[in-house]
């Protein structure tokens, strides 16, 4: 590690991550999921929680490596096994509200020598058995973050033309300090006025509520109805307690839950994603009512066809996400193979599961309410990557009026 100052800013961004991320409180409880080569990262993470009067971090490390080894080698039947004891655990953690702190550090392509079938096999079990769990979390049952920390093969994947292993790390550190406003002198500061701005972005769709979204670009012709008392959120959320808390860091993009049964038309991808630890490129989707009749990728059809076959919503939207083009790290150029960063350079969609956020009232609201109300319900939660500095947004109103949202991949006004 040569980057200047590297303690300093990993303390600033461990505290960054405990006061703002989760917004650590006094006798708060919190669960922090990390990987085994990111321990000193982990150990900050969990002073400054405690320095801020937590009850109990606890703290779950885990391995790719492991997990690699469980994929290549293990018994079919217990890949798919879940134990009771996790299925137990994740029920207390609701039932105590344990705030959650994950750290983003995997190689992108990790899992590429496994056989996808089972990576999909096992996700799809674990998601099922965490489905309450999940559903929680996204409806702000608690406070949840989603941070990164640079792993040695996951910046070799982002910078392969730096010379050395350290130099490919330290770039990585440089933009994950840069995109979370670390170098500011008072990063929390920095993160309060960042959140406001995305918030007035937020609070103009509200008002407008448009009866639909009409997109264009090269390859990309789709309209996206989008439902009744549906509510554009920013940065920052609040839980259940009435905490504020940040569930992405970065985050640049404003969102809501499209109608499921309303999106027609043809989308492409503009960025390639990570799934499960495989590289899924050149997505092409064509929507009919809602329903994705027809796709392909250049790379990784066979994971996205699995992905699509989880269950009913998976071939449904679930998420609408804004992000200019502008935004920083669109500007870096880089592709960075993590959907955190990834979706923040970009306009995006999500297939699978919607945040009951996304409606006035949502989290109150029973799955067959919210999905009544057209927020598309299911297992998978996966973002993918549409927009360009090509890409035109309308808001189409009901009477048919069109109303430009963003002109050439940026804010129209
Ligand atoms: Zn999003
Ligand atoms: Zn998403």
């Amino acid at each position: 590690m040569v980057l200047a100052d590297f303690d300093k800013y990993l303390k600033k961004y461990a505290r960054l991550i405990a006061e703002m991320g989760v917004n650590a409180q006094l006798n708060h409880l919190v669960f922090l999921n990390v990987q085994i080569d990111q321990a000193r990262l982990a150990h900050l993470i969990v002073e400054e929680l405690y320095s801020l009067g937590v009850a109990e971090v606890i703290v779950d490390y885990k391995d790719d490596v492991v997990d690699l080894a469980r994929y290549l080698h293990a018994d079919e039947k217990r890949l798919t096994t879940v134990p009771d004891s996790y299925t137990q655990r994740l029920k207390e953690f609701v039932d105590l509200k344990v705030s959650r702190i994950s750290i983003n550090s995997s190689d992108p392509a990790i899992f590429k020598s496994a056989d996808s079938e089972r990576i999909v096999k096992r996700l799809a079990a674990f998601n099922a058995a965490s489905f309450d769990y999940a559903t929680a979390i996204q409806s702000n049952k608690m406070s949840w973050t989603v941070a990164a920390a640079a792993s040695y093969s996951w910046a070799a994947k982002v910078f392969p033309d730096l010379p050395t292993k350290e130099e490919q790390l330290d770039a990585l550190w440089e933009q994950i300090f840069k995109t979370t406003r670390i170098y500011e002198d008072d990063p929390v500061k920095a993160w309060q006025e960042h959140n406001e701005k995305l918030c007035k972005q937020a609070q103009k769709l509200n008002t407008a509520q448009f009866y639909a979204l009409h997109y264009t670009a090269p390859g990309t012709d789709l309209t996206i109805g989008l439902p009744k008392n549906h509510y554009w959120e920013g940065a920052g959320a609040t839980n259940a307690q009435g905490e504020f808390f940040i569930a992405n860091m970065p985050t640049e993009e404003v969102f809501t839950a499209p109608d499921r049964n309303r999106v027609d038309g043809l989308i492409s991808s503009t960025k390639p994603l990570s799934y499960a630890g495989i590289i899924v490129s050149g997505m092409k989707f064509t929507f009919k009512d809602g329903k994705v009749v027809d796709f392909s990728a250049e790379q990784g059809q066979d994971v996205l066809e699995k992905l699509m076959a989880t269950d009913d919503g998976a071939r449904y939207l679930g998420e609408v996400a804004l992000v200019p083009d502008p935004s920083p790290i669109s500007q870096s150029g880089i592709t960075f193979f993590n959907t955190l960063f990834d979706e923040n350079a970009s306009n995006h969609l999500a297939l699978g599961q919607a945040y009951a956020t996304s409606l006035v009232g949502g989290e109150r609201m029973s799955q067959e309410e919210l999905k009544a109300s057209g927020l598309n319900r299911s297992e998978i939660h996966v973002d993918f990557m549409v927009g360009s500095e090509q890409m035109d947004i309308d808001g189409i109103k009901k009477d048919g009026t069109h109303v430009p949202v963003f002109r050439g991949g940026d804010w129209a006004e």
